[in-house]
């Protein structure tokens, strides 16, 4: 078995009384997971579960989390993370697309599972195991003899739904290869040691936390501390408790940790490695976690490449800060034209990418597979410009572009400037018509809790620091904006709320 489910056996075979998992007073040895795992692929096995077939697991960061990875990984079946936040049609849809024929999920989740409807029932998901006392005794009631299925490089390991900020969620196949290629990605450009222990907050649905965090650190014999529900306060206490020395987080963790009444006092002398990315990252947020003396680095990637592409190492996070960095070590990564010829340095494009950590497509949708790649090379749909130094600078969504009398405008350019403003919380550009330019922009800003801003006072802040053309010509407050689990902002949600009226 050359697969990622034969990880807990070769872990335990060098590193068996070494803790593995740590999820509130539980702690798991290298030498448990195997156990567990193993009477899990048992247990599948059992229930009919067979080489290809998809299981499905919908619940928060969890020790069954990995294991029904690693027990599928085992079996050659594909494993599929379900996103907590969906509603019960949505999650229903990835269900039957999928096809998956075992369901494990938490206990917090028995109500939805229990409300599924009838005929994904009947001719789809077979089994459902509730996280708890059904699992624990399903695990006690199974065998655990090695499991020896050949499994390769190329099978699909997992399915991975893309957080869809635009369109249905499409099920990125991740091949076992590629989520080794990318875990030796991650070693190789973080040194991590095989003392790491990792704050696993950020779910586990997510491809970020799932790949650049905790495969990597299960990978070199680490500790992942499993967290079920992210709040700033508990992760400092978590910090502190356990000696965390690497988290990963999305751009809006990081940012509610240095609001948080705690972030002056708090000792976090352990940390050695802060990941950031999935999100654009904030100047302003790097320049936080930089005074403070942490190693705070970005990495850019998307699920479709399984999914660190870019990263800024430690050398270069404060030289680069704003740049996402230059490809990881088993990467190519191109900024081309339409025509996918290379734009020239400085100018914008769209990133390309390709390599060994590259899905082989989505499943079951071989239009927009074909349609995803040219040439080998896999469309980001992000537009990006390299600088002298080869660095990239991540521009925003192509998609999300302003065309404002024939000029480009990139939407995260002026967000950053904006959030850089003290009072303002959130903030969301958007393009709305204009029958001069076609299009200007119009910022949507959250204030911060107490703050009050003015609009006119955040436009005045812009004045000279940004060109005219990029100015909003309004500013709208709200109360919240619309984002994915991982703090995506669904700009498409922002425009239909906020871009109509003029
Ligand atoms: P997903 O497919 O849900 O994993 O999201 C991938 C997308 O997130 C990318 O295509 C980018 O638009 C965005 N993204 C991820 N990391 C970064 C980053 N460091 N800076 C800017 N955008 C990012
Ligand atoms: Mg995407």
């Amino acid at each position: 078995d050359e697969g990622i489910g034969s990880w807990p056996a070769r872990r335990a075979r060098r590193t068996p009384h070494r803790t593995a998992l740590i999820h509130g007073d539980t702690t798991l040895t290298y030498a448990d997971l195997y156990e567990r795992t193993t009477r899990l692929a048992h247990a599948l096995r059992g229930t009919g579960v067979r080489r290809g077939d998809r299981i499905a697991y919908l619940g928060p960061n969890h020790p069954s989390y990995l294991e029904t990875m690693f027990a599928a990984g085992t079996l050659g079946a594909v494993f599929v993370p379900l996103n907590t936040r969906l509603a019960g049609p949505e999650i229903a849809h990835q269900l039957g697309d999928s096809g998956a024929k075992a369901l494990v999920h938490g206990p917090s989740h028995a109500g939805l599972v229990d409300g599924l409807p009838g005929e994904l029932r009947d001719t789809g998901v077979r089994t459902t195991i509730e996280v708890g006392a059904e699992y624990e005794a399903l695990l006690a009631g199974a065998g655990n003899e090695p499991i020896d299925e050949p499994v390769t490089h190329d099978d699909t390991c997992v399915i991975m739904y893309t957080s869809g900020t635009t369109g249905r969620p499409k099920g990125a196949m991740l091949t076992h290869g590629n989520l080794i290629w990318n875990a030796f990605n991650v070693l190789i450009e973080l040194d991590l040691v095989a003392d790491e222990r990792a704050l696993v907050a950020a779910p586990l649905f997510h491809t970020a936390g799932l790949n650049m965090l905790t495969l990597p650190v299960l990978l070199k014999g680490g500790t992942c501390v499993l967290v079920e529900a992210f709040d700033p306060a508990g992760t400092f206490d978590l910090i502190e408790q356990h000696r965390i020395t690497f988290m990963f987080g999305v751009p809006t963790m990081f940012d509610q940790m240095a609001r948080n009444e705690r972030w002056a006092r708090a000792e976090l002398s352990s940390l050695r490695i802060l990941t950031c990315g999935g999100a654009p990252v904030p100047r302003a947020l790097i320049a936080r976690y930089q005074e403070r003396g942490l190693t705070f680095l970005q990495g850019y990637g998307m699920t479709e490449a399984a999914p660190g592409v870019l990263f800024l190492d430690a050398e270069h996070a404060v030289s680069k800060a704003g740049s996402a960095g230059v490809p990881h070590f088993f990467s190519d990564v191109r900024v081309v034209r339409p025509d996918m010829t290379p734009a020239a340095l400085g100018e914008t494009g769209e990133v390309v990418v390709r390599g060994p950590h590259v899905m082989p497509g989505y499943w079951g949708l071989p239009e927009e597979t074909a349609a995803a790649f040219t040439d080998g090379w896999f469309r980001s749909g992000d537009a990006a410009r390299i600088d002298e130094d080869g660095y990239v600078h991540i521009v925003d969504r192509i998609k999300d572009m302003i065309i404002s009398g024939g000029e480009n405008i990139y939407p995260a350019e002026i967000e950053d400037r904006i959030l850089a403003h003290p009072d303002v919380a959130e903030c969301a550009v958007i393009g709305v018509p204009d029958e001069r330019w076609g299009e200007v922009p119009r910022a949507v800003v959250v204030p911060r809790e107490g703050a009050t801003v003015d609009p006119d006072d955040v436009l005045a802040s812009l004045a000279g620091r940004l060109a005219p053309y990029k100015i909003p010509k309004s500013v709208v407050l709200a109360e919240a904006l619309p984002r994915t689990a991982s703090g995506k902002l669904l700009k498409a949600r922002v425009r239909q709320r906020y871009g109509t009226d003029s």
